[in-house]
């Protein structure tokens, strides 16, 4: 007997038909002699609507309110499914956030989970109640209603099977697993059977939209045996695991890109030492996130040029932020290219490798395609590029490292 989470993402949950499915998979694994915890994100589209509804009615609104609204729409969800596995005569109940007590900060619109209480769950788990969580949800340390930024439920989920010390947390969604790249774009791309919780780490944050990047570094800090797999196909997924569990290592796993990226660059910054500082300060101040960075050696020992990019959803405030700050910092333009994505190529098999960058530089190269900045980390190598040559370059990547299925 195992104890397993399954966590069904919103399109798996988009109507009622796809809800009744859902019930007869949760059977399913309690028929097996599991005990289950279900984790469910709001209905499709919903989630959409109601931020909008916020938006409409007030463009800087109250995030405590906003939380109470675009929380609603797993409480929707939890009881509806709920109801499924009861109909098919399995006992089950709903739980929200605030009543197992999913504890969280009180940053509101993206809280971070900061304990969960199980015991009650615990219990009724092992008496073969069947329980069906809202995911995306907690409460604040004041008792407000919480939610975990958007996409959420993931780390629900993943928090959920750590604290209830889950075999398996099996997240079912609409693509079969992960692959070596975006098989919408790359026909060739394959579905990987494991990758490394790093590996996926850098895919979620670069981009790949399978799983929420925090719901990763949860995972991989508490050792949580995640697979991503479809919820309406009967195929294995992906298994998100420990690096001493593969056994055969690509050089390179996967590639990865991301279109919300814009560059800002800085022409005619004085050199000169606390510019950084003066210029970054106030962006973080701003709760802007800067990612690329790079700044050229000045030709004349004044002035340099400097060039960093941010999420495309933030390019105004970045503008208006150090526009507000020019006379201060002596630059002498400013100009925004929200005209620009991110393409990485990520594995862990780079650690021991050379010639990785190198490949990546001279396949970019036969295509014509110019970089325009380039970031490393140990296991990943990032480079800007026009947004036109996305596919181009992604493909051509794709086939360079040998990616692509036989
Ligand atoms: N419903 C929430 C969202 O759309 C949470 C989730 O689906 O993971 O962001
Ligand atoms: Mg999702």
């Amino acid at each position: 007997m195992a104890r397993i989470v399954m966590k069904f993402g919103g399109t798996s949950v988009a109507d009622v038909d796809r809800i009744k499915n859902v019930a007869r998979r949760v059977k399913a694994e309690v028929d097996r002699g599991n005990q289950v915890a279900v984790v469910v994100s709001a209905m499709a589209g919903v989630t959409n609507q109601l931020v909008d509804y916020c938006r409409q009615v007030s463009p800087l609104h109250d995030a405590r309110e906003y939380d109470a609204i675009v929380a609603s729409g797993e409480q929707v969800t939890s009881g509806l499914t709920a109801m499924a596995v009861q109909e098919l005569g399995v006992t089950a109940r709903s739980w929200l956030g605030w009543q197992i007590r999913v504890r969280t900060d009180d940053v509101h619109g993206k809280a971070r989970i900061q304990g969960i209480e199980t015991a009650e769950l615990d219990r009724r788990l092992s008496a073969g109640e069947v329980a069906v969580v809202a995911g995306f949800q907690g409460v604040s340390p004041t008792g407000r209603i919480t939610t975990l930024g958007r996409g959420g439920s993931d780390t629900s989920a993943v928090a959920l099977a750590a604290a209830l010390e889950a075999d398996r947390c099996d997240i079912y969604t609409d693509v079969d697993g992960v692959y070596t790249c975006d098989p919408r774009i790359v026909r060739g791309a394959r579905k990987l059977h494991k990758i490394t919780y790093e590996e996926m780490l850098e895919m979620a944050s670069q981009g790949a939209k399978v799983l929420q990047t925090r719901s990763v570094e949860m995972a991989m800090k508490h050792r949580v045996r995640v697979q991503v797999r479809s919820s309406f196909e009967d195929t294995p997924g992906t298994l998100v695991v420990d690096e001493d569990e593969i056994v055969e290592q690509e050089v390179v796993s996967g590639i990865a890109y991301s279109r919300d990226e814009a560059k800002i660059t800085l022409m005619k910054v004085p050199d000169r030492p606390g510019v950084a500082a003066s210029i970054f300060g106030p962006l973080a101040e701003n709760a802007i996130n800067v990612d690329m960075i790079v700044q050229n050696v000045s030709e004349d020992g004044r002035s340099t040029d400097l060039t960093f990019t941010v999420g495309n959803t933030d390019i105004d405030r970045t503008v208006q932020v150090l526009s507000s700050v020019k006379e201060a910092l002596g630059y002498e333009r400013l100009v925004p290219d929200p005209d620009v994505v991110k393409i990485s190529v990520i594995g862990v098999g780079m650690r021991s490798h050379a010639g990785v960058a190198q490949r990546m530089f001279k396949a970019l190269a036969e295509n014509g395609i110019n970089i325009q900045v380039i970031s490393t980390s140990e296991i990943k190598i990032s480079v800007l590029v026009a947004e036109k040559y996305l596919e181009l370059a992604v493909r051509a990547l794709h086939t360079a490292y040998g990616l692509d299925a036989a």
